[in-house]
């Protein structure tokens, strides 16, 4: 909700999953804080596919996996939220597809050790945290087009509105921040040129969720999964329920952006086709099929981002992760932290990282 308040000690930007945590960190020290997204909905990359009469989820749109063996941060923060996980399905055969002129094979596929997912989706998380936020500190629908700091404080313009804290926490995608927004002073060119130069993980990609009314694949000896050489989907996976409901097949578009943007209803055929080719002809029948394509989210997926191949994110330098305006501007996006960075676990880590930070260098 939008309320009169227009200043407050901190300022965060970005109500992603860093963005949420920062937040929620700092109010607990005793901050008050106002929390800016641009988007209609919180949760950044993290979505989900809800079903339009009860708001049931129906499968993610953006994450899927954590890995708890490996990420004691997530591990904190599901306790804390009171999340449980349960296993990726990977019994039985995947399909290996070749295309429409080449028969499909099956054979069992190693999984990930470790790898898991989080009951009601990582979109959990996001309604955990919301709910623990008291009211009119979160305010959509806002995207913030200015910061401008100085001795006395920091002004941030969104959407035609001013707002005024003491410190900013800057929780967006690092290549949006450093082409959206207008930053006074400028930006150090050793900072700006970091931001430019640092990915936002998975923002190019396209992600498809096939909703059934059961898991019919599971009924064959199948495990949901596709690699496949030929496309759309260059994998898939089984993305039901804890207990199998909703069932539901997700999968990565392997079509480039302009070539999805300009054939999305041809899109959405052949998706269905290679899933018949896989699965046989009960695939013809879904209930839902919706592609998120992320490459189409300004807030999210930075020109930059379409013009060159998506590396795995790897650690950033440390100008990222350090205050700058005399500690007015601290940054909290999953790109800059040194764990896991990209992931769900850097992005816990990173909005745990800010909150310290703003707090130690409050002026
Ligand atoms: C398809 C896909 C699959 C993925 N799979 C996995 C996975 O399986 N496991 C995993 O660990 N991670 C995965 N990730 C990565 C994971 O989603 C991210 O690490 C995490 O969600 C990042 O959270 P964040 O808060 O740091 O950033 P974001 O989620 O990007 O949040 C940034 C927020 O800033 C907002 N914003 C941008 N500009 C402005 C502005 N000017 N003013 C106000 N607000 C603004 C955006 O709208 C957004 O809400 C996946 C991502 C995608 C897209």
């Amino acid at each position: 909700m939008i309320d009169d308040r227009r200043s407050a000690d901190v300022i965060v930007i970005g109500a992603g999953l860093s963005g949420l945590v920062a937040t929620t960190l700092l109010l607990e020290q005793g901050r008050s804080v106002i929390l800016l997204e641009a988007g209609e909905y919180p949760g950044g990359r993290i979505r989900s596919l809800r079903d339009a009469a009860t708001g049931e989820v129906l499968g993610d749109l953006g994450p899927t996996w954590v890995w708890p063996p490996y990420q004691p941060v997530v591990v904190q923060w599901l306790q804390r939220l009171g999340l449980p996980t349960f296993a990726q399905f990977e019994t039985g055969n995947a399909a290996l597809d070749y295309g429409p002129s080449a028969p499909v094979q099956f054979q069992p596929l190693p999984g990930q050790h470790g790898i898991a997912r989080i009951a009601g989706g990582p979109a959990a998380l996001i309604d955990a945290l919301v709910a623990m936020l008291p009211e009119g500190v979160l305010h959509t629908g806002l995207p913030v087009t200015a910061v401008l700091a100085n001795d006395k404080g920091v002004v941030v313009e969104a959407a035609g509105r001013e707002f005024s804290a003491e410190q900013v926490v800057v929780a967006t995608p690092l290549r949006v921040a450093e082409t959206s927004v207008n930053w006074s002073p400028a930006l150090p060119d050793d900072l700006a040129h970091a931001m430019r130069a640092t990915p936002t993980w998975m923002s190019v990609h396209a992600k498809a969720l096939i909703v059934y009314r059961k898991a019919f694949w599971r009924e064959k000896g199948l495990s949901g999964r596709i690699a496949s050489q030929a496309g759309p989907l260059v994998e898939a996976h089984d993305i039901s329920g804890q207990n199998d409901d909703p069932a539901a097949l997700f999968g990565f578009v392997g079509w480039p952006h302009d070539m999805r943007a300009a054939n999305k209803d041809r899109l959405d055929a052949e998706i269905i086709a290679q899933l018949v080719r896989c699965f046989g002809e009960m695939a013809a029948h879904p209930t839902q099929i919706h592609v998120e394509d992320w490459a189409a989210n300004r807030f999210i997926c930075a020109p930059g981002d379409l013009a060159e191949p998506m590396p795995h994110p790897d650690v950033g330098p440390d100008v990222l992760r350090q205050p700058h305006a005399n500690g007015r501007i601290v940054f909290s996006v999953a790109e800059i932290s040194d764990v896991s960075p990209g992931l769900i676990e850097g992005a816990l880590a990173a909005g745990m990282r800010a909150a310290n930070l703003v707090s130690s260098s409050c002026s």
